[in-house]
């Protein structure tokens, strides 16, 4: 992926998404298309990003499953009885993981979620696609309990702390799951609950409403 007189283009040459339709080549470049404009513009590519990336472990990957179950089965009553169940999976997480494999998921989460999310709503926009339709195209894709929930979390940030404020944070360097964790967190008395760690990163331009 990369920028050409004016223009950011992503080349593939994976047979699956050469031979993918229209709107599923659309959402892959726009989910590339928020790395490189909201992510690496404004931090000058950093090597993180593009050296080798971490390997998600099976406690990982179990963690995320549980964490997609649980907003899954929230969003039928409201996003805000996932906080317990959240935090719960989380303190479950720590206890058996080390920092590296920690630290591993949130490389993921912090760049690939707001990818997503971004070019989940983005499908929506464009071609009136619901989560259902997007869930096809991911598994379509590949690696979705890594990805999809990147939209999944977006919408519950977007109900329980707004838009504008969580997306404010990730540009400060926070993950959605951090987001997610310190909302949780919020509503259950100050109780402290483990968080994952990640590097800050200075973001001088992201913005999905591109005001400027
Ligand atoms: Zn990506």
């Amino acid at each position: 992926m990369g920028e050409l007189c004016g223009h950011l283009y992503v080349l593939f040459d994976d047979p699956i998404l050469s031979a993918s339709d229209e709107r599923t080549r659309r959402f892959i470049a726009d989910h590339e298309a928020f790395h490189i404009a909201a992510q690496m513009y404004g931090a000058k590519v950093p090597i993180v990003f593009v050296g080798d990336r971490p390997q998600i472990e099976a406690e990982s990957r179990s963690f995320l499953r549980n964490l997609e179950r649980v907003l899954n089965a929230s969003s039928l009553v409201g996003v805000g009885d996932a906080y317990d169940s959240v935090c719960a999976l989380l303190e479950k997480y720590h206890l058996h993981t080390s920092s590296a494999e920690r630290q591993a998921l949130s490389h993921w989460i912090f760049w690939e979620w707001p990818a997503e999310d971004y070019a989940f709503r983005m499908l929506r926009k464009n071609h009136h696609a619901d989560i259902e339709d997007y869930l096809r195209i991911r598994t379509l894709l590949g690696d979705s309990e890594v990805y999809a929930l990147g939209p999944i979390v977006g919408m519950a940030l977007d109900q329980m702390v707004g838009q504008a404020v969580w997306q404010h944070r990730i540009q400060q360097g926070e993950t959605m799951l951090d987001v997610l964790v310190g909302s949780c967190t919020s509503g259950r008395g100050n109780k402290e609950y483990p968080t994952i760690e990640m590097s800050r990163v200075t973001f001088e331009f992201v913005s999905l409403d591109a005001r400027d």
